[in-house]
């Protein structure tokens, strides 16, 4: 079988899209899918551009969200079968952990995690795929429960704990901000104060449910302004998905005294955050996610349930659409925060 993918040959660079040579045979707990739809999201600008220090396994294949149709299943895989709608996911769920697949590309090895979701074809392992009834829900949206959406998901719900009488105040209205206000806007939360530095991601932000935008300014100033939507108090829940050291700060600041103050987003290394620590021994908190701690095989069906209910309302995502050949423009895009949240179409041309 062969392929049309996009590959990673060297850190930095645009993919390289081709066609890639799949193994004959199946091994045990792999399963052959064709990918429907793919998620974007800021773990692969990170992994292009080898934030962690050099990248070992070029080249490679990417991407940990998407939407699939099972195509074959090697030896003893029970938890999916040929013809099934799944979730790819990067988090591990039920069936077993395989060998990730020896792809071939150009006459040589080309490397690939147990997942990826930038290549037509893939073959995944069992644990990373979750079987769907897609029944009601768009294509479109579906593959954000790879990531975006179990993230989000978990953090509010199993992290920051979040009731529907809370006030929440999020730094960055990027992929992971953008999911989290459409799901509290679901439980209907009636202040949501959102930050970001750009306009755009900011109209986005107030489109998706949130009740205040605050363009980011010097950290004084927009302080002065978050207190100011709080009156007469402050946040009970600050969540900082960007990393930024002034916003982490801010978040710890800003959280009412029994408050939680929850990390998502990690600084770059030596960008430390200096908090004066005496809140904490009086009730308040200062968390950092561990990715929503989700598990797929029990989050994904209740969060099919919600968008199929429209409990939690996704029609306005995504809000950019490309086809796998444009994808180099998605990540540009992405980079340059012209975008809310985007996917890969394999339908489009
Ligand atoms: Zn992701």
């Amino acid at each position: 079988v062969k392929s049309l993918a996009a590959i990673l040959e060297k850190s930095g660079r645009e993919l390289i899209i081709d066609e890639i040579d799949l193994p004959e045979n199946l091994k045990s707990g792999q399963v052959l899918v064709k990918v429907i739809t793919s998620g974007i999201c800021g773990a692969q600008v990170n992994e292009i551009n080898a934030v962690k220090g050099p990248d070992q396994f070029l080249p490679h294949l990417l991407g940990h969200e998407g939407f699939c149709e099972v195509l074959d299943v090697g030896p003893d895989v029970s938890t999916i079968r040929v013809g099934d709608n799944a979730i790819m996911h990067w988090r591990p769920g039920l069936g077993i952990q395989s060998e990730t697949p020896s792809y071939r590309w150009k006459n040589r090895a080309l490397n690939a995690g147990w997942v990826t979701t930038f290549n037509q074809f893939a073959i995944v392992s069992e644990n990373r795929l979750t079987e769907i009834l897609p029944g009601g829900v768009s294509k479109e949206i579906l593959p954000l429960l790879g990531c975006a959406l179990t993230t989000a998901f978990g953090v509010i719900e199993r992290e920051a704990k979040i009731a529907p009488e809370d006030s929440v105040l999020i730094f960055g209205a990027g992929g992971v901000g953008l999911t989290m206000i459409k799901v509290l806007n679901g439980m209907k939360l009636k202040d949501i104060c959102v930050l970001d530095i750009t306009k755009e991601k900011l109209q986005l932000a107030k489109k998706f449910g949130a009740t205040k935008v605050i363009q980011f300014n010097d950290k004084a100033s927009t302080s002065n302004q978050i207190k100011q939507y709080f009156l007469p108090g402050l946040p009970r829940i600050a969540i900082d998905t960007t990393g930024d050291v002034r916003c982490i700060e801010l978040a710890y600041e800003l959280t009412c005294s029994d408050g939680t103050a929850l990390l998502v987003g990690v600084p770059k290394l030596g960008h430390n955050a200096s908090i004066y620590t005496l809140p904490l021994h009086f009730g308040k908190r200062l968390i950092g996610s561990k990715g929503g701690d989700s598990n797929p095989h029990t989050d994904i069906p209740i969060l099919v349930e919600k968008l199929k209910t429209k409990e939690l309302n996704f029609d306005d995502f995504p809000t950019h659409k490309y086809s796998l050949l444009k994808i180099n423009d998605a990540l540009a895009d992405l980079r340059e925060g012209r975008t809310g949240r985007m996917i890969i179409d394999f339908d489009m041309q």
